[in-house]
C-alpha cells in the first residue's frame, strides 16, 4: 500500500468498484445499487467487465454452459431484479437429485435420492445457462441506474484511502475494489493475496444430449470408479451432462466419432434415461481446486470464484459465489448506512470470517465426495458407497443434505432468507 495521493480527485471516486461482470460480480454489483432505496443517497457502484455477452434471441437454442441454481440464488437473484428478466421458457425447475455409484443399480433402493416434496418445497432449483444469468443481473444493475464499463484491469494501485484502478480505458478511482473476476483473478494477483490451488488432473466434458427417456425434472448423477457423469434437465426436453475424467481419458473420449461418444454415455449411464444423441459439440473444462488464503485485503474483497473454485459435481460455485456477493453487499451497506466507510476494514474481516467459515466444510465435503466416490478404490471408498445408502434410509441426515441442496443451510444473508415473491427491501 502507499501513503494517500490524489491521483484521483475524491469527488470523482466511486464507493465501489466491481471488476468483473461475470454471474456473481453482475449479482454484487445490483445488490449494492439497492442501497438507495428509502430515499438515502445510494452506494456510487460501477462494474468493469470486458466480455459481456451478445443479446441472444428468446427462441435460441439452449447453450452448454449451464448451471443447477439453488432456491437461496432464486431468492438473490429475484430480489435484484433479474429473475424475471429470464424468459421462462428457458429456465427447467428440478425437483429431485437422484445419485448413484456404479456398484449399484440406477433404480434401486440404495439410490440416494433427495426430493424436494420432502422439504415441502416445489422444487430445489433451477437449470439455467450461464450467460443468461449473467445477462439478467447485468441488465437489472443496469435498469437500477448502475454502470457497465466495457474494460479490464491491467493494475491496481491500492492508497490509505481509496485504490486507483488501471483499464485499458482508462484510471477509475474507488473505496472499495470488489474482485470478481474468476478463477485467474487479476485483482487477487495485484494486491498479493496467495491462494492454495491444485489441478484435478481432470476435465469436465460438457454437452447437451437428447434422451430416449425423459428426464423426469431430474438431476441424475452416477459416481463412476473414473469419474462422475451427470445429466441435467434442461428446458427443452433435452440435458446437460457433465462428465468429469482424468485428462488422458477426456482427451480419448473427445476424439471419439458422435456416435461412439453416444455409446460411451449409454454405458457409463447405465442406461438410466435410454439412448442418447448429442445436440451440441462437446466441450472441455480443465477442473482445479483453488482456495484464496485471505479473501480481504486493505480496500479489496473476492468473491466467488476468485476467491474458491470447487469441483463440479456438486454443482455450487455459483451458488457460493451469490452467496458471498450477498454478504459482502448486505455488511457494506449496512455499514454505509451508519455512514461508515464502506471500504472499512472491520466490515471486510466480518465478511471474510463469515463466508469462510461457510465454504470450508463445503469444499471439504466436494473433496470427499470426488477422492472416495468418484475416484476412490479401497476400505474408505467403499465406507463412501455405504454412507450413500444410509443416507437415503436416515430421515435426519437427509433432510439436513436436502436443506444444503436448497442452499437455505449455514448462516444466511437476510436476503437469501426471504422468500423469492416477497418485493425487494432495503438490505440492513
Ligand atoms: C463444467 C462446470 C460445471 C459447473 N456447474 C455448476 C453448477 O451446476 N452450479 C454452480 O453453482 N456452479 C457450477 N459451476 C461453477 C461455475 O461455473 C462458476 O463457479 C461460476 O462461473 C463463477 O462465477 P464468477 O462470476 O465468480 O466467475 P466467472 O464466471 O469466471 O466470471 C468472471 C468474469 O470476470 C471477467 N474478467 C476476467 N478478468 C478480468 C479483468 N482483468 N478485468 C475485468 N473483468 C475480468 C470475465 O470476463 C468474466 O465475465 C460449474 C463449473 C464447471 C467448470
Amino acid at each position: 500500500m502507499s501513503a494517500t495521493t490524489q491521483a484521483v480527485a475524491p469527488t470523482e471516486l466511486l464507493d465501489v468498484l466491481v471488476v468483473g461482470g461475470g454471474p456473481v460480480g453482475a449479482t454484487a454489483a445490483a445488490l449494492l445499487n439497492m442501497s438507495g432505496q428509502g430515499g438515502r443517497r445510494p452506494l456510487r457502484v460501477a462494474v468493469l467487465e470486458p466480455n459481456r455477452p451478445a443479446v441472444m434471441a428468446a427462441d435460441a437454442a439452449l447453450d452448454s454452459r449451464v448451471s443447477a441454481l439453488s432456491r437461496a440464488s432464486e431468492r438473490i437473484l429475484s430480489a435484484i431484479g433479474a429473475w424475471p428478466l429470464m424468459p421462462l421458457p428457458r429456465l427447467q425447475p428440478y425437483e429431485r437429485m437422484r445419485v448413484w455409484h456404479e456398484s449399484v443399480p440406477p433404480r434401486s433402493a440404495d439410490v440416494l435420492e433427495f426430493d424436494a416434496a420432502y422439504a415441502g418445497e416445489p422444487n430445489l432449483g433451477y437449470i439455467i445457462e450461464n450467460r443468461l444469468i449473467q445477462s439478467a443481473a447485468l441488465a437489472a444493475f443496469e435498469a437500477a441506474g448502475g454502470k457497465v464499463i466495457a474494460g479490464e484491469l491491467s493494475r491496481l494501485r491500492v492508497h490509505a484511502d481509496h485504490v486507483e484502478v488501471e483499464t485499458g480505458a482508462g484510471t477509475l478511482g474507488c473505496r472499495l475494489v470488489v474482485g470478481a473476476d474468476g478463477a485467474r483473478s487479476r485483482v487477487r494477483e495485484s494486491i498479493g493475496l496467495a491462494a492454495e490451488t491444485s489441478s484435478y488432473h481432470q476435465t469436465a466434458i460438457v454437452a447437451n444430449v437428447r434422451t430416449e427417456l425423459p428426464h423426469e425434472r431430474t438431476a441424475w448423477q452416477r459416481f463412476l470408479r473414473t469419474g462422475t457423469l451427470a445429466f441435467l434437465p434442461l428446458a427443452d426436453g433435452c440435458s446437460s451432462i457433465v462428465w468429469s475424467v482424468d485428462d488422458a481419458a477426456a482427451a480419448r473420449l473427445r476424439g471419439l466419432s458422435p456416435s461412439e461418444f453416444e455409446e460411451q454415455l449409454l454405458r457409463q449411464s447405465d442406461g438410466v434415461l435410454g439412448a442418447v444423441k448429442l445436440r451440441t459439440e462437446r466441450s472441455a473444462f480443465p477442473l482445479q481446486k483453488l482456495t484464496a488464503h485471505r479473501f480481504t485485503a486493505h480496500r479489496c474483497a473476492l468473491v466467488g470464484d476468485a476467491a474458491h473454485v470447487v469441483h463440479p459435481l456438486a454443482g455450487q460455485g455459483v451458488n457460493l459465489g451469490l452467496l458471498d456477493a450477498a454478504a459482502l453487499c448486505e455488511l457494506i451497506t449496512g455499514a454505509f448506512r451508519m455512514r461508515e466507510d464502506p471500504g472499512a476494514q472491520s466490515v471486510l474481516r466480518r465478511y471474510e470470517r463469515w463466508r469462510k467459515s461457510e465454504i470450508e466444510p463445503i469444499a471439504l465435503a466436494i473433496e470427499g465426495f470426488n477422492r472416495y466416490l468418484a475416484h476412490g478404490v479401497g476400505p474408505l471408498s467403499r465406507v463412501a458407497q455405504r454412507g450413500l445408502a444410509l443416507v437415503n434410509r436416515t430421515d435426519e441426515v437427509k433432510r439436513f443434505f436436502i436443506t444444503r441442496a436448497l442452499g437455505l443451510g449455514g448462516e444466511l444473508p437476510r436476503i437469501a432468507r426471504r422468500p423469492a415473491a416477497a418485493a425487494p427491501a432495503p438490505l440492513s
